[in-house]
This record gives structure tokens, C-alpha cells and sequence, in this order.
């Protein structure tokens, strides 16, 4: 059974879980730069203006769910919020009932989470809460979240689901400004997280507001050079994870900045290091050698250890072969 911290090769959502569900079409946190709303609008099941409106599907009554090998990502294209909690809760429980570990991806909602720590007291142990926090200031979550819950709502839910036991994650997906911002909502929510805080970019900004100017204004707050001073800040904190949109930064700039980046200057390099540098985990690096794309490595320790040339390592990133 997947565990809820292993390394997925997928992006996105896939990224952490293995499936999901979702019971509502609409939301109404009404996030500017809604991807789910994007595609309904897009492909003619909802329109853009009317994706705030919440519509209970089949699969909020639905008996029966499978039990799963892999972590059960509930909801990715809704939020919690009161209109649909009961049929969350009910949704909730019989997917713990078949044995499935849950990652409960919300904007919370003290009555929802409140509602929830009660009901699911029983199967903590399958579960984990990661809560998305983009920014610390109730103007721009205003903007960007208009129905969502403020950060101060957002902050004492993850506070209570820690001091009740369950495990907890953070998400700053997307992150709402710069590298600034991204370090104040990582220590505000650092004390109250026992498994991983993540961060990532806004992608698609220019589709996700018409408000140019906005758009403008978040594009350069996530310009390169300031993704790279939030990762340089972060990057050795065991803590922080990155999504795949901050990972392709590091990894375009590791190949401008190879030779002032902060590569060893040992002659060998060792896999945790190799890893951190190109910001890629273990099991890509493995088939990325199984591939023929990576290096091979040299044995140490009469073949116990493996360690690889940090030139060879050098000539990779400046190759761009990832
Ligand atoms: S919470 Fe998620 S699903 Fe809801 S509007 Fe925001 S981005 Fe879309």
C-alpha cells in the first residue's frame, strides 16, 4: 500500500495521490485560477460564471468504493464546505471502511473541519489533512479566493487537526506572491505540520484572471529569480517539498548556474545530494540510470556504497538531460 509521502513520478495532483474523488460539479471558494473550472467552461459542462454554484453528483450517495492500493486524494476539482460536508463526511467513511488511506486536500473550513476531526476520530491513522494556504493576507486571498475561507479560518483548522492528533500537511499551491510570502506562510504553519509543506507556483496565470494588470503583477512576483531565492532559502529544510512547477525553475536555472550553484567539490557525489541538486527523487534518478540517461555509479566500500563523479553529474545538468 502507497505510502502518503511516496515519491510519484506523476505532476500534479498525481503527485500525491494515486486516485481520487470528488462528489460536487461548482465550487465556491470560486478560485481565479481554477483549473477544474477552467476545463468545465472550456469543454461546455459549466460555465466560468456560474462555477461557484455547488451541484451534488451520484457519487456523493454512491454505497460502495473500492478499496485501494494507493493514497485516495479527496476532493481535487471541489472543495468541503458546508453545503456538502454530510455527504463528505458519508463519502469519507465509506472509503476508510475499505481500508483506504485518505489525503483530505481542503481550503478548510472550521465547521467542516471540526465536523470531520469528530466523525473520523476512528480511522486517523488512514489519514492525512493538507491544507492550502497561499498567502497570509486577507486582501490577496480575497482577490484570488474570493468564496474561500480567510487565512486566519484557514490557519486555526490546521492548529486543531494537529492538536487532535491526525497528520497534517500544507499546501502554498499555488503559492499567492513571491519568495516573501512563500517564506512567511512556511513558518506561520510550520509549528502546526507533522509531515511536509509543500510549495508551487500559480500556473496559467495569464488564464487565470482577466484582470491583466493582477496577472502582471503575480507573473513578476514568480519570475525566476525570485522561485530561486524561495528555493535557495528552503532547500535543505526536510520540511519543504516542491511541486513540479518550482522543480522545472531550479532545473532550467541549475543549467545557467552550474558553475555557481552550490554544487560539491568533492570529486563523488552521493544520491541525496545528486537528488537535491536537480531537484528530482530517488526513484527518477534510478530509471534515469536504468534508461541509460543518467550515469552509472561507482561502487565504494567493496560495492556496498554508491557515490557518482560530480563532473559527470556537472556535465549532465549543463547537457540538460533530465
Ligand atoms: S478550491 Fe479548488 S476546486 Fe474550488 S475553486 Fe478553488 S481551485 Fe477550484
Amino acid at each position: 500500500m502507497a505510502e502518503f509521502n511516496a515519491e510519484r513520478n506523476g505532476t500534479g495532483t498525481k503527485e500525491w495521490s494515486e486516485t481520487s474523488v470528488n462528489i460536487q460539479k461548482g465550487c465556491q471558494n470560486d478560485c481565479k485560477y481554477c483549473y477544474a473550472a477552467q476545463m468545465a467552461n472550456r469543454f461546455g459542462w459549466r460555465k466560468r460564471e456560474d462555477w461557484s454554484r455547488e451541484e451534488l453528483t451520484k457519487e456523493a450517495t454512491r454505497e460502495l468504493f473500492p478499496a485501494r492500493k494507493g493514497v485516495v486524494m479527496f476532493p481535487t476539482s471541489h472543495d468541503i464546505t458546508p453545503f456538502n460536508l454530510e455527504a463528505s463526511v458519508g463519502v469519507l467513511k465509506r472509503n476508510l471502511e475499505r481500508g483506504n488511506r485518505v489525503l483530505i486536500v481542503t481550503k478548510p473550513r472550521l465547521e467542516c473541519i471540526q465536523r470531520l476531526i469528530t466523525e473520523l476520530e476512528p480511522w486517523k491513522d488512514q489519514i492525512m489533512f493538507r491544507f492550502t494556504i497561499g498567502s497570509l493576507s486577507d486582501d490577496t486571498t480575497k482577490f484570488w479566493e474570493p468564496g474561500a475561507p480567510l487565512p486566519s479560518e484557514r490557519l486555526a483548522c490546521l492548529s486543531l487537526a494537529f492538536e487532535a492528533g491526525f497528520k497534517t500537511s500544507m499546501s502554498a499551491e499555488p503559492l499567492l506572491g513571491g519568495a516573501e510570502t512563500g517564506i512567511e506562510v512556511v513558518e506561520a504553519c510550520r509549528p502546526y505540520v507533522t509531515e511536509t509543506i509543500w510549495l508551487g507556483k500559480m500556473n496559467r496565470v495569464q488564464v487565470a484572471t482577466e484582470d491583466a494588470e493582477a496577472a502582471k503583477e503575480m507573473k513578476w512576483l514568480q519570475r525566476d529569480e525570485e522561485i530561486i531565492k524561495l528555493y535557495n532559502h528552503f532547500k535543505t529544510d526536510s520540511v519543504v517539498s516542491w511541486k513540479d512547477s518550482i522543480r522545472a525553475v531550479v532545473v532550467k536555472q541549475s543549467k545557467r548556474l552550474v558553475w555557481t550553484y552550490a554544487m560539491p567539490t568533492t570529486e563523488l557525489m552521493r544520491l541525496s545530494d545528486i537528488t537535491r541538486e536537480l531537484c528530482i527523487s530517488k526513484s527518477t534518478w534510478y530509471q534515469g540510470i536504468k534508461d541509460g540517461r543518467f550515469p552509472k555509479p561507482v561502487k565504494l566500500g567493496g560495492g556496498k556504497t554508491s557515490a557518482w563523479r560530480t563532473s559527470e553529474i556537472r556535465a549532465l545538468i549543463e547537457a540538460g538531460q533530465r
